[in-house]
């Protein structure tokens, strides 16, 4: 019987499923890393582990100290999780835009969340430079510093790229994720164009964000928005996202991914928040590039279940003009 070590040993190691809807639509085979399945419920619970272990491996953070970090919520669940593991207090700073269950959810795991208003990055006043400045501040703490801390990308070329690769035999033609800070698609991005420079890899980004224009034109300027994604999408290149080989970009509008979101939920079974929605779409994109007999992997970053507020409540939907009803066109 393989048994897993506490929740460190638990985090990574998540199945690839084959999503059959998409799949038999392009002739691909259409496979999603399923992130959802790691113990704090997301693909940042990755992240969460390495920053923590960096921090220590350092000498940092001692026994004690106080990991502080700036994020849209998963990443604080993660560490909120690894902290309570390995016994740190955790603070958590979080823009006003997010979904009140990601608050609720971050408080009953134990960490103190400062909720702060919604600036660009900026301004001095914006989430992360806040985190960053109360860690600076306080004795005995580090600032996780996603964003910028290369350590989060290196979980993905350590374990998630090194995991699709052994899943797959090495015989996939395209990978493709959108971009928060970055380090799930640069991770594995490295990881596997290290293996096969052949392996198209492909940004996927919402309205609202400057990464499509970057990859296109090499300019970070902003596409009209915005989107009621959630931790996706960037106004900046990370420290974790630069010097990335990416191959292509494909922006997804908020349409495409609630009927994505929807037909998976009523034909599949699967109930997945925005940003897997978003990464779907792009596979089915790349799928239609390339034609029919291509292996595509995309990521399931997380389940619906932080967003019964807004992606599965009608009433918010009707109020952005988007329809859960909407034919999934492939
Ligand atoms: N999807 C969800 C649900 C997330 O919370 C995040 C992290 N902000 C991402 C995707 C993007 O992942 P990364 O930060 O590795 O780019």
């Amino acid at each position: 019987m393989e048994t897993r070590d506490g929740f460190a040993g638990s985090v990574g190691n998540t199945p690839l499923i084959r999503i059959p809807l998409l799949s038999e639509a392009t002739g691909c085979e259409i496979l999603g890393k399923a992130e959802f399945l790691n113990p704090g419920g997301s693909v940042k619970d990755r992240a969460a582990l390495w920053m923590v272990r960096e921090h220590e491996r350092s000498g940092a953070l001692k026994p004690g100290g106080t990991v502080v970090e700036g994020t849209a919520g998963n990443t604080g669940i993660g560490l909120a999780h690894v902290c309570n593991e390995r016994g740190y207090p955790c603070v958590i700073y979080m823009p006003d835009n997010q979904s009140q269950e990601k608050v609720d959810i971050l408080k009953t795991l134990g960490a103190e969340v400062r909720v702060v208003p919604t600036v660009p990055y900026r301004d001095a006043m914006n989430y992360q430079k806040q985190a960053g400045r109360y860690a600076a501040e306080l004795p005995n703490a580090v600032w996780a510093n996603q964003f910028d801390n290369v350590a989060n990308r290196l979980a993905h070329y350590e374990s998630t790229g090194p995991e699709i690769w052994a899943q797959t035999d090495g015989a996939l033609h395209a990978f493709t994720c959108s971009v928060g800070t970055g380090g799930t698609l640069a991770g594995v991005s490295r990881f596997l164009k290290e293996r096969n420079p052949a392996i198209r890899i492909v940004l996927a980004d919402p309205h609202g964000s400057a990464l499509y224009n970057w990859v296109n034109t090499g300019e970070a300027t902003m596409t009209p928005g915005p989107s009621i994604t959630e931790g996706i999408g960037n106004s900046r290149v990370t420290d974790n996202l630069a010097g990335t080989e990416i191959d292509a970009a494909v922006q997804v509008t908020d349409q495409e991914m609630v009927a994505m979101v929807y037909a998976l939920l009523r034909r599949q079974g699967w109930f997945f928040g925005s940003s897997t929605g978003i990464n779907l779409c792009a596979a089915v994109r790349v799928a239609k590039q390339l034609g029919p007999g291509h292996t595509i992997v995309t990521v399931l970053t997380d389940t619906g279940q932080k967003y019964q507020s807004s992606l599965f409540n009608a009433a918010f939907l009707a109020e952005r003009n988007l329809d859960p009803q909407a034919a999934l066109v492939l």
